[in-house]
């Protein structure tokens, strides 16, 4: 645990974003890497990986803070709703990042959150400065400051190419949730 850690940012248009920052727990977790992931937007429906973090016990955890998207059509949550929760899921990656008990955090939406300003990129900044210097920061959502762009490490756009979304396909389970 003596390696300096990084800043990782997936974000852009283009779906795969989340699926990155899994797939960089599955492999850290290999290594009996401790991850914690913390969702700032989804919630209250369902996704593979919220049983998957069962399964990965004890070294994934899944911690999830959000109201679902907001702003559509089934969004019933007031606008100050979706602002606390956010604050708390904030307090929450304070907390965990401090804590000493990870190798990677995942701040997963934590950048469309930001867009929506349900917090503040101040708040964020000040987030990643309390970050311990070994720990592992990835972020994402479909935005990116050019402050988070300075403190990165490693970014990396994922853009839109084709997406079966645009043909009408629905999302799929397994692959989209
Ligand atoms: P994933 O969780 O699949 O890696 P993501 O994190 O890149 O996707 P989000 O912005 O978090 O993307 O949106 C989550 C949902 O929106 C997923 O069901 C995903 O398939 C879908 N999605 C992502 N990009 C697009 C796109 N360009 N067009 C339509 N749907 C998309
Ligand atoms: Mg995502």
């Amino acid at each position: 645990m003596s390696e300096k850690g990084l800043i990782i940012v997936y974000y852009g248009n283009g779906k795969g974003k989340t699926t990155a920052a899994l797939g960089v727990a599955l492999r850290a977790i290999g290594y009996d890497h401790n991850v914690c992931m913390i969702q700032f937007i989804k919630g209250e429906w369902n996704y593979g990986e919220l049983y998957s973090s069962n399964r990965l016990k004890p070294n994934f955890e899944l911690i999830v803070t959000g109201k679902g998207f907001v702003g559509i059509i089934d969004d019933d949550h007031l606008i100050a709703e979706h602002i606390q929760s956010s604050k708390n899921a904030l307090k929450i990656a304070r907390e965990k990042i401090i804590s000493n008990k990870y190798n990677t955090i995942i701040l997963d939406e934590i950048n469309y959150a930001l867009k929506l300003d349900l917090i503040t990129e101040n708040e964020v900044i000040s987030l990643l400065n309390s970050k311990p210097e070994n720990l592992n920061i990835i972020m994402t959502g479909n935005h990116l400051s050019n402050k988070i762009l300075d403190l990165a490490d490693l970014v990396t756009e994922m853009k839109e190419v084709k997406h079966p979304f645009k043909k009408g396909v629905k999302a799929k389970k397994g692959i989209d949730f």
